[in-house]
C-alpha cells in the first residue's frame, strides 16, 4: 500500500545525517558534560558547538540559548519563569486564545497563583489584532506571549509589530516558535523577540529535546532546580546526543530553507486548490497566504474528522484532525472554535502538514483517496 505521511506538524522522522551526527555521543563520547576529564570535555564541547550553531541560525548569541527537554518545557519555563521573575513590576500577562496548550495551561496555572491573564481573540483567519493588543496592555502588564505560527491552521502572526509594541511599553515578548523555526526565516534580534521556544522533533531531530532563546540579561526563575547546568538556570544532565542532533537538523533545514519552502508551498497550494475545486463545500481554515508553507487545514461539513482520519489511515495516509480526545468525549479544537467555526464544522476538520520527503505523487494519491472516501 502507498504510505504517505502528512503530519509533520505533529512530528518528523529523524534524518540520516542527524542520526549520524548523534551516534558518537550515544557510544564512544558518553561522558557527563559536568565532569572534569577529557571524555567529559568532548560532551561539553559538543554542547557548546550546538549552542553556537543554533544561536547563529536564529540571529542570537550562544549565551542566549538554553537547552530543554521539549517545546512544552520551553513554553512552561518562559511563561512561569518570566512571570515569577518580574512579578514585582506587575502580575498581568497577555496571550491569545489559539496558543498551544503548553502556553494556555501555563497561563491557567499562573492565574491560579495570583496572576491575571488576557486571552486575545483572533479574526476568522486566526490573526490577533494589534489594536486589541494595544488596548489590552495595562500598567501592570509584564509579559506578552503570542505564538509565531499556529500548529493547527498555520497562521503566522505579525511578530515584528507585536515585538515593537511590547518594546515601546517595556513589556517582555515571548513567542512560541515551535512550528515556525526551521520553516520560516527567523532573526530574533531583527524581529525584536525577547524569548522564543524551540522543539527539535518538529524539524527532523529526535523527540524530547528543545531550546529556549532568552535575550541576554532577561531575568528568569528556574523551572527545574538541581545542578548547575545551563548557567545554573536549567538543571539536569544534558541530553548531549539529542542536542547535537537538534543543531545538525536546524543547520540542514536552514541551509536549504528557500528550496524547502518552495517545495512545501507548491504542495500546499496544489492541495488547497484541488480540495477547493473538488469539494466546494469544504472550508479552508487559517489565512490564505500568511500561513506556514507546509500547512493545509480544511473543514468538511457533515463529516466527522476522526472517521475521515481512520479512513485515510486504512489507505496508508497519516494526517490529523481538529479535535482531540479528552477523557470520554471528542472535543473540537479550541483554535477552530476561536476562528468562529461551530462545533460540528470544527469536528469535521482535516490538517495536512507537508515535509521534506513529500512529493507531488503524494498529493495526487491524497486527492484520489479523499475523492473515494468523501463520495
Ligand atoms: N507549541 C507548539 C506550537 C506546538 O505545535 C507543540 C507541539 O506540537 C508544542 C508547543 C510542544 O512541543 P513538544 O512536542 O516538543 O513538547
Amino acid at each position: 500500500m502507498h504510505q504517505v505521511y502528512l503530519d509533520h506538524a505533529a512530528t518528523t522522522p529523524v534524518k540520516d545525517e542527524v542520526l549520524k551526527a548523534m551516534l558518537p555521543y550515544l557510544s564512544e563520547f558518553y561522558g557527563n558534560a559536568s565532569s572534569v576529564y577529557s571524555l567529559a570535555r568532548s560532551s561539553k564541547q559538543a554542547i557548546e558547538s550546538a549552542r553556537e550553531k543554533i544561536a547563529s541560525l536564529i540571529g542570537a548569541e550562544p549565551k542566549e540559548i538554553f537547552f530543554t527537554a521539549s517545546g512544552t518545557e520551553s513554553d512552561n519555563w518562559a511563561l512561569k519563569g518570566l512571570a515569577l521573575a518580574h512579578q514585582d513590576k506587575g502580575k498581568h500577562i497577555i496571550t491569545s486564545q489559539i496558543e498551544h496548550h503548553a502556553v494556555l495551561h501555563s497561563c491557567q496555572f499562573l492565574e491560579r497563583n495570583g496572576f491575571e491573564v488576557t486571552y486575545l481573540p483572533v479574526d476568522e483567519f486566526g490573526l490577533i489584532s494589534l489594536a486589541d493588543l494595544k488596548q489590552a496592555i495595562r500598567k501592570d502588564t509584564i509579559l506578552i506571549s503570542i505564538m509565531f505560527a499556529n500548529n493547527e491552521i498555520g497562521t503566522i502572526q505579525p511578530i515584528a509589530e507585536i515585538a515593537q509594541l511590547a518594546k515601546e511599553k517595556q513589556i517582555i515578548f515571548h513567542t512560541d516558535g515551535v512550528q515556525a523555526v526551521a520553516n520560516l526565516e527567523i532573526d530574533v534580534k531583527k524581529l525584536g523577540i525577547d524569548a522564543m521556544s524551540i522543539s527539535g522533533h518538529k524539524f527532523y531531530a529526535p523527540k524530547g529535546v528543545g531550546a529556549l532563546y532568552l535575550k541576554n540579561g532577561l531575568g528568569i526563575e528556574n523551572l527545574l532546580h538541581g545542578g548547575s547546568q545551563e548557567r545554573e538556570l536549567r538543571a539536569g544532565t544534558e541530553n548531549v546526543a539529542s542536542i547535537v542532533g537538534m543543531a545538525k537538523a536546524l543547520d540542514l533545514a536552514c541551509q536549504n530553507l528557500p528550496n524547502r519552502q518552495q517545495k512545501m508551498l507548491s504542495l500546499r497550494d496544489k492541495t488547497i486548490k484541488e480540495i477547493s475545486n473538488n469539494f466546494p463545500s469544504a472550508k479552508l481554515n487559517g489565512h490564505p497566504s500568511q500561513r506556514l508553507p507546509g500547512n493545509v487545514n480544511f473543514s468538511f461539513p457533515k463529516i466527522e474528522g476522526d472517521v475521515l482520519l481512520m479512513q485515510l489511515d486504512m489507505r496508508g495516509i497519516a494526517a490529523s484532525s481538529g479535535s482531540a480526545c479528552s477523557s470520554l468525549s471528542i472535543e473540537p479544537s479550541h483554535v477552530l472554535l476561536a476562528l468562529g467555526l461551530d462545533k460540528e464544522l470544527a469536528k469535521g476538520s482535516l490538517r495536512l502538514t507537508f515535509g521534506d520527503e513529500n512529493t507531488e505523487a503524494d498529493v495526487d494519491y491524497l486527492l484520489a483517496t479523499l475523492k473515494e472516501i468523501l463520495s
